[in-house]
């Protein structure tokens, strides 16, 4: 049974929740089956990936979640084009492609989420995002299955025009090129390096606002470090939020004013929410 009742998820900050309907399906069809399911009952979908980039603030989340996960996890390759499922995970796509001589996904090396969350978010590294790569994307929208072509995507800096929690992203086509596999390997070490000095270890949520400039603002407002319970603004890279031990969502959330307040009242800047909010 791919439907469980008062379910546990947890995200990769470490928080953990029931909630009422958890969906772990590994089909169109179960999907679709689920969707009609929540119509009948009158009950909100939230879509979840690996919960890399989501914040969990209730202990009981109400309504169906719909896991993409290892459950859609398929792949096909002809030529330079990749056809991914959206469970397939970013960093292990990345591994696929380096194995086929592809170049394009290097960027994804070690982000800890779904090619489903990545599409949704514009994931993106170094300057590259996966956004420029897509050629199109197969999406439940409604108990249908459609097909959005590149044309009709829109990608910018950690957003697209997918549908929040009402467009399933299934499965997506990237244009990749050909190259040289030594040279692949080497773009992947150099970003995987750079990580790991720049980004903390402890359980995160990823970044949490989307300017690519937050994290200097951060510092600069004199935040680094701030504490509310276990959720601490990390001293390596300001714009995660870390969990130093039992920290609830509800900590992260009033970090996450504080830094919003401050932001505004001495620079003048709105931050804005890179991760999504599950209620
Ligand atoms: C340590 C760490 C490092 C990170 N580094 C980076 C980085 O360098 N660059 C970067 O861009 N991100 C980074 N992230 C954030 C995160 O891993 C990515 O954004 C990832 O793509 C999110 O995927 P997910 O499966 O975890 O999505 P989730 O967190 O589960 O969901 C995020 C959002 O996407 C939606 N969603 C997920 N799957 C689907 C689907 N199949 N269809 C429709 N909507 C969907 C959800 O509803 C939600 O709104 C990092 C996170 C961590 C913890």
């Amino acid at each position: 049974m791919y439907l469980e009742k008062h379910a546990l998820i947890e995200n990769s900050f470490g928080v953990k929740s029931r909630c009422e309907f958890l969906a772990k399906t590994e089909s169109i069809e179960e999907i679709m089956e689920c969707l009609r399911f929540a119509k009948e009952n009158n009950l909100k979908v939230n879509i979840l990936g690996r919960g890399t980039n989501i914040l969990i603030c209730n202990n009981e989340i109400v309504g169906l979640i719909i896991s993409i996960n290892n459950n859609l996890s398929d792949y096909s390759i002809q030529d330079n084009i990749i056809t991914l499922q959206a469970g397939i995970g970013l960093s292990e796509a990345s591994k696929i492609a380096l194995k086929n001589r592809l170049s394009g996904l290097e960027f994804a090396e070690g982000i800890p989420g779904t090619i489903g969350g990545a599409i949704f978010g514009n994931a993106g590294a170094f300057g590259e995002i996966i956004g420029t790569l897509v050629q199109k994307v197969k999406i439940i929208d409604i108990e249908k299955l459609i097909v959005k072509e590149k044309k009709n995507l829109q990608f910018s800096h950690r957003q697209s025009n997918i549908e929040k929690n009402r467009e399933i992203i299934i499965e997506v086509e990237l244009k990749l090129e050909k190259k040289n596999k030594k040279e692949i390997q080497e773009k992947m070490s150099l970003f995987r390096e750079i990580k790991k000095e720049t980004q903390p270890k402890e359980r995160s949520a990823g970044c949490i606002f989307k300017n690519n400039q937050a994290g200097r603002i951060i510092d600069e407002l004199g935040l680094k470090g701030t504490k509310v319970g276990d959720a601490e603004i990390s001293e390596k890279h300001a714009n995660f939020i870390v969990n130093k031990g039992k920290a609830m969502g509800s900590d992260m959330l009033k970090l996450i004013e504080i830094i919003k307040k401050k932001a505004k009242k001495e620079k003048n800047i709105d931050l804005e929410l890179e991760i999504s909010i599950l209620k």
